[in-house]
């Protein structure tokens, strides 16, 4: 049928794009990959007693990340609501009670189009967000590394095919990954420093000690290192970047208002959170772990899109 006119021809090709896509091989591939590291993911965390819990889509609290993403809100009931950016408030209430949880969380952040031609970046993606409470941070950093472990041996001795099939040789990762603070890193290597880091690496490298202007007000600060935060990320090596994010969280009312204005937040835009934290919470540390970014690492593949089945480019309205 002809188009009738410029939306529909936008539609037309789209589908096109999302047909095509689909009937490539390494995306199928890379499809199964996933399909094998979400159910070993989740084996490993239910053999740790971590609880799986649903994921969150609509919520008047979400993330409100470290870097600026156009925000869809949601006005229904007399009240405002957004999709979710990230469960970091949400795991952070439920581990109050659950203890240690886990979700294969859907995550919308609309990033800059920009970010289209990254390789790493969609706008619609899965994050295995764990959280436990009472945890350090080296406790957590300690399962991460487990778990990806224990996941990467399962894929290459129960589906060396598919390794095959990418010709991807994965070595089998020691514990501890090393680790270089934030600061040391930018000092190495300059302002590219996570590329380079991870470039130079041949195992998953944690960067660690991150300072507080570039992460969000939630992550918990040192209290012998003002502006130094117990948080990690974790790289992947071969230049993969950035695998996970992850921290101890600020628990106390004064330290969490006072980090809210550091940033130029207002409380009413936390005020659900901050009536939580005025009734008592916790501390907890946890992380999330890019699904999308695990399965690209896997299968070496340049693009993320390739290890998505309706890939959501920035930028672009697909199906
Ligand atoms: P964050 O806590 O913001 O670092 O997000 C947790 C993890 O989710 C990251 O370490 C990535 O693995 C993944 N992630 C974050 N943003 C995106 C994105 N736009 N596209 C794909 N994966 C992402
Ligand atoms: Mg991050």
């Amino acid at each position: 049928m002809e188009a009738i006119n410029e939306k529909d021809d936008y539609v037309r090709k789209e589908i096109d794009k999302a047909i095509e896509h689909l009937s490539d091989k390494r995306v199928q591939h890379a499809i199964k990959v996933q399909s094998y590291i979400r159910s070993y993911v989740m084996d490993f965390l239910r053999s740790r007693e971590y609880t799986e819990i649903s994921p969150i889509i609509v919520s008047p609290l979400t993330d409100p990340l470290n870097h600026p993403v156009y925000d869809p809100k949601i006005s229904a009931y007399g009240g405002d609501m957004w999709l979710t950016k990230s469960m970091i408030f949400h795991k952070q209430i439920a581990v109050q009670e659950l203890k240690k949880i886990c979700i294969m969380s859907p995550n919308i952040r609309l990033e800059n189009e920009d970010r289209a031609t990254s390789g790493r970046h969609l706008y619609e993606f899965t994050q295995i967000d764990i959280e436990a409470l009472e945890k350090t941070r080296e406790e957590m950093m300690d399962l991460a590394e487990d778990l990806i472990i224990y996941t990467i041996k399962r894929i290459k001795e129960e589906h060396p095919e598919e390794l095959e099939f990418f010709k991807r040789k994965l070595p089998d990762y020691k514990k501890p990954f090393p680790k270089i603070t934030y600061t040391e890193a930018e000092e190495k290597y300059g302002k590219d420093f996570e590329k380079k880091v991870s470039q130079l690496s041949d195992s998953p490298i944690w960067i660690v000690d991150i300072p507080l202007k570039e992460r969000e007000f939630y992550d918990r600060e040192y209290s012998d290192k003002p502006g130094i935060l117990r948080d990690m990320d974790l790289v992947w090596p071969e230049g993969f970047q950035e695998a996970s994010s992850g921290g101890e969280r600020e628990f106390e009312l004064s330290k969490i208002l006072e980090r809210i204005h550091k940033k130029d937040q207002t409380e009413e835009q936390f005020k659900w959170f901050i009536e939580l934290a005025k009734q008592g919470i916790k501390m907890s540390c946890g992380f999330g772990i890019g699904i999308e970014r695990f399965t690209r690492f896997v299968c070496g593949l340049e693009k993320i899109e390739d290890a998505s089945t309706f890939p959501k480019i920035p930028g672009r309205i697909s199906l």
